[in-house]
């Protein structure tokens, strides 16, 4: 996949870097994610006709950096749909829901039908968001769109940083081509605001690992798996 070679690195040779879009629900925690990179968001640009604001995300691999300019919208998703605009160029994406909120998640599928209308064959990261909250209502085995889609799926919490940098490396192997691509430095982010149960954290890890070999629901409308 071509990338686009504004940024540079220190040599003065160009950093390779990709349009990243968040998608998912308003309050799901899309801006309180991409805020967390702290040199993101210090070098954040704002594109005023399409009321966006792009964060450069820069990770160091073991190929060499990589920056994802994500693009965050200033809540206009509270309102429907999102302008093409918003999606256009776009080379990878991750989608939000909140797992404490069950109408979240049933919007998925039309997060991803709006994206795909614009960007057919990019990789696509599902994250359900909020893992810190004890009163979680998405469970595990109720997170299935991504296997019907081939998206990767993960639990993450913004507040506490929880899996921050997994959907990231992900992306960056997939979009490499790359399975053997590393983080090789940890990006500076802020301090977690809250704190997850790690014995809760590796319970939830066990049962979407069981929940993957599980036979996927054979209905043909994705509103039916809660
Ligand atoms: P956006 O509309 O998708 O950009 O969502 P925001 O980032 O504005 O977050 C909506 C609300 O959820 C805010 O009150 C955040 O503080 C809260 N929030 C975001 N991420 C988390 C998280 O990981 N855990 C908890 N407990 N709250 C979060
Ligand atoms: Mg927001």
């Amino acid at each position: 996949m071509a990338a686009n070679t504004d940024a540079q690195k220190k040599d003065g040779a160009p950093v390779a870097t990709f349009k990243l879009v968040l998608v998912g629900d308003g309050g799901t925690g899309k801006t309180t994610f991409v805020k967390r990179h702290l040199t993101g968001e210090f070098e954040k640009r704002y594109v005023a006709t399409l009321g966006v604001e792009v964060h450069p995300l820069v990770f160091y691999t073991n190929f060499g950096p990589i920056r994802f300019d994500v693009w965050d919208t200033a809540g206009q998703e509270k309102f429907g749909g999102l302008r093409d605009g918003y999606y256009i160029g776009g080379q990878c994406a991750i989608i939000f829901f909140d797992v404490t909120s069950r109408v979240t998640y049933k919007n998925v599928p039309n997060w991803h039908r709006d994206l795909v209308r614009v960007l057919e064959n990019v990789p696509i990261v599902l994250c359900g968001n909020k893992v810190d909250i004890k009163d979680r209502k998405v469970k595990a085995k109720q997170i299935t769109f991504h296997r019907k889609k081939n998206l990767q799926y993960y639990d993450i919490s913004a507040k506490s940083n929880y899996n921050f940098e997994k959907p990231f490396l992900w992306l960056a192997r997939k979009i490499s081509g790359e399975a053997g691509l590393q983080f090789v430095e940890a990006p500076a982010l802020a301090p977690p605001e809250v704190k997850v149960d790690p014995a809760l954290m590796a319970q939830y890890e066990k049962e979407l690992n069981q929940a993957a070999n599980m036979a996927l629901p054979d209905d043909e409308n994705d509103d039916d798996d809660l």
